[in-house]
């Protein structure tokens, strides 16, 4: 296939070099960012989606996504898929699909999962929002750049899945780190919480997977002094994201809202932008609860 990619940061980077190393040919586009090896450079968005049968988009947030989708949409020729792989709020998918609908394009919303070293690996996961026969085209570019490619339904539902995913990991993660800190103050021994926990009705991801106790559990980000892994501000902006979803839906969503406002301290006042989102834990520690 043709391929133009447009977003070459620490994700779209690896990404795009997967898919030129199966054999598609990749035109990029990135304003700082310079092509991976096999991607040739256009000068624009513009440029890079003129006669590629997919466009895909890796971009920081809604509002660079609609800037970018309104310059390549008017570029891209009919029948053309446009993939957004960025994780950016619901309306903001909803509204670029429409747009490349009304210009009789196909428009995917596919966020990941997996972060960077899924990405390098061709490893991750994708959640799928948009037409069927839109998600058969794009299912060879799911299986060289990912393991997994989910449908979830109509256009944002990729979104929807990816948002409510990370606010449920946002939550269990504090839960587990609140809890690691609360048994450390009753004696509790980390290897003994974890062996309980691990095996009992508390588990989750974050503490069987992504154990945030160092020295505990499989190898994580906490036994590498929280380097990230999955950036606390990454989180908090998906817990934003949840928390901006909820209420444009009326849903209620008190544990997220909290969560939110935890992460939010955490980065702006706590020191932690630039840390794992699991350092949260050594972040209870030197609190008390007053
Ligand atoms: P990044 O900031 O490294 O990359 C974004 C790239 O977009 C940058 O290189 C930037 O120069 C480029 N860009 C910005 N505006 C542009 C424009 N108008 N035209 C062309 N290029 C433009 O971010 P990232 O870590 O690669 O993440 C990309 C997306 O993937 C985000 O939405 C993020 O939330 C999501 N995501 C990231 C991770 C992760 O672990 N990094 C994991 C899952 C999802």
């Amino acid at each position: 296939m043709q391929i133009g990619f447009i977003g070459l940061g620490n994700m779209g980077h690896h990404m795009a070099r997967n898919l030129a190393s199966a054999g598609h040919t990749v035109v990029g586009f990135d304003l700082h960012a310079p092509c991976p090896a096999g991607v040739t450079a256009a000068a624009s968005g513009a440029e890079a989606a003129q006669g590629a049968d997919v466009v895909i988009t890796m971009l920081p947030n809604g509002a660079i996504l609609r800037a970018v989708a309104a310059e390549v949409i008017a570029a891209m020729k009919p029948g053309a898929v446009l993939l957004d792989c960025s994780t950016v709020d619901v309306d903001s998918a909803r509204g670029v699909a429409e747009q490349a609908e009304a210009a009789g394009l196909a428009a995917l919303d596919a966020p990941v999962s997996g972060g960077t070293g899924g990405a390098d690996a061709g490893t991750l996961t994708f959640m799928v929002g948009g037409p069927q026969n839109a998600f058969a085209t794009a299912q060879p570019l799911f299986e060289i750049m990912g393991q997994k490619a989910v449908h979830c339904g109509g256009a944002g539902n990729g979104q929807a899945a990816k948002i409510c995913n990370n606010m449920i990991l946002g939550v269990t993660m504090t839960a587990t780190c609140e809890a690691f800190a609360l048994a450390d103050k009753l004696g509790l021994d980390r290897q003994a919480m974890f062996d309980v926990v691990s095996t009992s009705s508390g588990y989750s991801w974050s503490m069987n997977a992504y154990c945030p106790a160092p020295g505990v559990g499989p190898d994580s980000p906490a036994d590498n002094g929280y380097k990230p892994g999955f950036a606390a501000e990454l989180m908090l902006k998906d817990l934003r994201l949840s928390q901006q979803a909820a209420e444009a839906v009326d849903a209620d969503t008190p544990l997220g809202q909290a969560t939110t406002a935890l992460y939010e301290t955490f980065v702006e006042s706590e020191g932690g932008a630039g840390q794992d989102f699991s350092a949260m834990l050594p972040r209870f520690e030197r609190k008390s609860r007053g």
